[in-house]
């Protein structure tokens, strides 16, 4: 494209919030012809709430304080929602040692003395923690679209959390414009395959990629590009800035972390899904003025 119509385009992108990195960018995002969108934050709000507390083993009443007081130390959304969930209910967190943040899986602590894990089945399975009583039920949350989160103290279940994170309004609507402009959709998330499910078929997205650990998302990016495609990769997260900087086009959330906006090439500053089609669009009229 000339100079002049790289400019205009830039600028009108400009206007509806679409922020190219540089003109080889807005060159570049017509060849897109699959959009992979990250779950939480993305496709979702990211702002998940605690919707159910099921408790099966508490002797002296402070677990609930204790997984508070793991889940504080964690910066993850999943994290916040369940700390802000208990304190609404009453609960004060006691200070947490040994803290370790487990990518992908959950977390760990200390706390008054008790062994405390947090986190995914896949987690328990490893730790030698026995889920099959509440495997069914997990289920279930599940496929109401929940993130359902396991807990166990010194080695033993103790309860089952969840939280809900609902689509953006726009979402649904983003998504059949990219389906009907013939660009292929695929959602990538590391919650497991049937939250995502639930998720992604609120959104009318038929394709999935879930249990995807932290490090495995740009390995995914770059499996569909081995395949022919040119790939632009959409998330908010820290999570995404490896896979956001392997697909052809990354693009970056701007109600995101600024992480995720360093290593994306082009930011969409209002959080709804419509600017990437609106950057496709752009990116074409663009391309088609040279000719
Ligand atoms: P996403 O791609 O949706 O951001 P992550 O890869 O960060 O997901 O996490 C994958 C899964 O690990 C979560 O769905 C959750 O089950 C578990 N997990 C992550 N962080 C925590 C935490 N702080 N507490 C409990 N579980 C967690
Ligand atoms: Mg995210």
């Amino acid at each position: 494209a000339t100079p002049t119509s790289i400019m205009a385009g830039s600028g009108r992108s400009a206007e509806l919030g679409i922020l190219f990195k540089g003109g080889e960018h807005l060159e570049a995002t017509h060849r897109v012809n699959v959009v992979v969108l990250d779950k939480t934050g993305t496709v979702t709000k990211g702002k998940p709430e605690l919707t159910d507390i099921e408790i099966a083993n508490d002797a002296d009443g402070r677990l609930l304080a204790r997984i508070a007081a793991a889940e504080r130390r964690s910066e993850h959304p999943l994290a916040e929602a369940i700390v802000s969930g208990l304190a609404a209910r009453g609960v004060t967190a006691p200070e947490a040692e040994a803290f370790q943040a487990i990518p992908g899986y959950g977390v760990q602590a200390t706390v008054e003395g008790r062994e405390l894990l947090v986190g995914t089945r896949k987690l328990m399975a490893e730790r030698g923690v026995d889920i099959s009583a509440v495997e069914s039920r997990m289920f279930e949350l599940e496929q109401q679209g929940k993130t359902a989160m396991l807990a166990a103290v010194d080695g033993r279940y103790a309860a089952m959390v969840a939280v809900a994170d609902t689509i953006k309004e726009t979402s649904k609507e983003a998504v059949a414009k990219l389906l009907a402009s013939g660009v292929r959709v695929v959602m990538m998330t590391g919650d497991n395959e049937r939250t995502a499910q639930a998720i992604a078929r609120q959104a009318g997205i038929s394709e999935v990629v879930a249990e995807v650990l932290p490090e495995g998302k740009a390995n995914e990016v770059k499996k569909l590009q081995q395949a022919g495609n040119v790939v632009a990769m959409v998330g908010d997260g820290i999570n995404d800035a490896p896979a956001l900087a392997t697909a052809d086009i990354g693009m970056a959330v701007g109600t995101g972390t600024d992480v995720a906006m360093e290593a994306a090439d082009v930011t969409l500053m209002r959080g709804d899904l419509n600017a990437i089609s609106d950057a496709i669009g752009m990116s074409r009229r663009t391309m088609r003025n040279i000719k």
